[in-house]
């Protein structure tokens, strides 16, 4: 089985290295699927969970909050402000972001600048938690 090189990298550091049968990834204009041998290009990414098929089996799924995607035929990386792995994902941050999110979306209009960073936020805490699967 052919593979691609995908490595996952935050302004922290890497977060994430493996070759691996396809990645499964959101970006902005919808769902990609990348094989081995892919075109190039470059596409900006969406907040979503990154997934991994390895052995025939889509796993390592990663929480990404938004960033770039570059694709080389040989390798795939992904450049993101934030990205975590599922185990790496603390449960209870991620509820109360949540619920913060939320009560701010209350107290907001719907057209405030501050609404749309609440959804943002509220974004990324719902991610997290379905890449752990309690969501
Ligand atoms: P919070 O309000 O809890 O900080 P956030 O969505 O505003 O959430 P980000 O700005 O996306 O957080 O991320 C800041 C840093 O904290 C990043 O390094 C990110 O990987 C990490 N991080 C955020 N939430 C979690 C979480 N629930 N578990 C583990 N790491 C997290």
């Amino acid at each position: 089985m052919k593979t691609i090189e995908v490595s996952v990298v935050t302004p922290n550091g890497p977060v994430y290295e493996s070759d691996v049968e396809m990645v499964i990834t959101k970006a902005q204009s919808g769902e990609l699927g990348i094989l081995p041998g892919h075109i190039p290009m470059v596409a900006p990414l969406a907040i979503g969970v990154v997934r991994m098929k390895k052995n025939g089996k889509e796993q390592d799924l990663i929480a990404v909050s938004g960033g770039f995607l570059e694709v080389r035929p040989d390798k795939v990386t992904i450049l993101a402000q934030a990205a975590e792995k599922a185990e790496d994902i603390d449960v209870e941050r991620a509820l109360r972001a949540k619920e913060r999110a939320e009560q701010r979306m209350r107290d907001q209009k719907v057209e405030d600048i501050d609404f749309r960073r609440a959804e943002l936020a509220l974004q990324r805490a719902i991610n997290r938690l379905t890449v752990t699967g309690k969501q």
